[in-house]
């Protein structure tokens, strides 16, 4: 049941590959080939390739009837350049897996490794690399492909490495784990005019300078509650660099924030009007859309339960600090359906921070992960 030295020296290699040719969300194309070619020597009963974009399910059947698992790894890096000596280091300019999706990807090929030898005695486990975490649609596509509907898991697990924890120790905890995000780009369009006869256009300066302390205005304090929002102005364009033109458009962006879904909905409704008063009492044209929308990610109880009956068999320290977190995580989406749960793996207290340039995902975790999962499998599945 268990990874041999010959596995981990292959894994870590495999890690080691990922990392140095990272692709950024929707383009893991190489990425998702070299998981096929890697687990294609695991014998899975199934490759489904191009799932939801890039994506990749390898499915390992038992037979019999039970229940469908499934594990979620991500396929997708960073545009964020890598400050590194490592020999491993990004081969990219301007790309790093600076999250450890590389390294999650690893765990889930020991799984794969594991089970190729040795089927579960019922049910089957689906192992899903899926594209474009970062950007928050990644999971949305892979559960809207039709060929997920035949999927249809029992139960969905994941898992994220968490730099400032100690390594291989764990934090998980029932309900929300990460908050449900969106960022809203407000257009306002009004006329230009020669700057020394603003009063002949229409400027969306005063709208912008409303708006900007506005929005952040709707934050309320209280993270510990489902109260909780957050209003961040990420963003603010205005006109052109130049002194002859007063502006005769602007563009203002702010990421909303909120523990619950229902709540979001209420914040964007809330946001959306104050966007349109505003700009309409300056006599403004208003669009907004939205981008990198996160649902809220929700542990269920009974899916935590075989979690931590796993952590307990492997002996592996666990806790509910530092949860629910502020960040975003679209593994959310493979809750409304399946019984959901996602655990964060210590990466070390004074390992570099997620998305920092000189991050990279400690391979002493590859064993600790698949074991936490090989044993979640083997005790629903046998
Ligand atoms: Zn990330
Ligand atoms: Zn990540």
């Amino acid at each position: 049941m268990s990874l041999t030295n010959q596995d981990l020296v292959d894994l870590v290699a495999f890690r080691r590959q990922l990392h140095q040719a990272p692709e950024i969300s929707n383009e893991e194309y190489e990425t998702a080939n070299a998981v096929e070619v890697f687990l294609a020597q695991t014998g899975p009963d199934e490759i489904l390739t191009g799932f939801g974009g890039p994506g990749l399910a390898a499915i390992y059947d038992s037979g019999q009837p039970g229940p469908t698992i499934l594990l979620r790894a991500e396929l997708d890096a960073l545009p964020i350049a890598e400050i590194s000596d490592l020999p491993h280091r990004s081969a990219i300019p301007g790309k790093g897996h600076m999250c450890g999706h590389d390294g999650h990807m690893a765990i889930l090929a020991a799984v794969g490794r594991q089970l190729g030898r040795q089927r579960p005695a019922r049910g089957r486990v689906v192992l899903m690399f899926q594209p474009a975490e970062e950007t928050g649609d990644g999971a949305a596509g892979v559960t809207a492909d039709p060929r997920y509907a035949d999927i249809a898991p029992d139960f969905a697990f994941s898992l994220h490495n968490l730099p400032g924890s100690p390594l291989g120790h764990v934090r998980l905890k029932e309900g929300v784990v990460n908050c449900a995000s969106r960022g809203m780009r407000i257009a306002l369009t009004g006329k230009t005019a020669h700057s020394s006869m603003p009063e002949t256009g229409a400027s969306p300066m005063l709208a912008v300078s409303q708006l900007m302390p506005a929005l952040t205005g709707l934050s309320r304090a209280g993270f510990d509650s489902d109260n909780f929002r957050l209003a961040t102005v990420t963003h603010a364009e205005m006109g052109e660099a130049v002194f002859g033109v007063a502006p005769g458009r602007a563009e203002v962006w702010v990421t909303l924030r909120t523990r619950l879904d229902e709540r979001m909905d209420a914040l964007v409704a809330t946001a959306e009007k104050l966007a349109r008063d505003t700009a309409s009492a300056n006599a403004l044209g208003c669009e907004i859309d939205y981008h990198e929308v996160f649902v809220a990610s929700l542990n269920e109880a009974e899916a935590v339960a075989h979690l931590r009956d796993a952590l307990d068999a492997e002996g592996v320290a666990h806790d509910e600090a530092e949860l629910p977190m502020r960040a975003s995580e679209d593994f959310g989406r493979f809750g409304h359906g399946a019984k959901s749960a996602m655990f964060f793996l210590g990466s070390g207290e004074n390992h570099p921070q997620l998305h920092n340039p000189d991050y990279d995902f400690p391979d002493d975790l590859i064993p600790i992960g698949a074991r936490i999962f090989m044993r979640t499998v083997r005790n629903l599945l046998g």
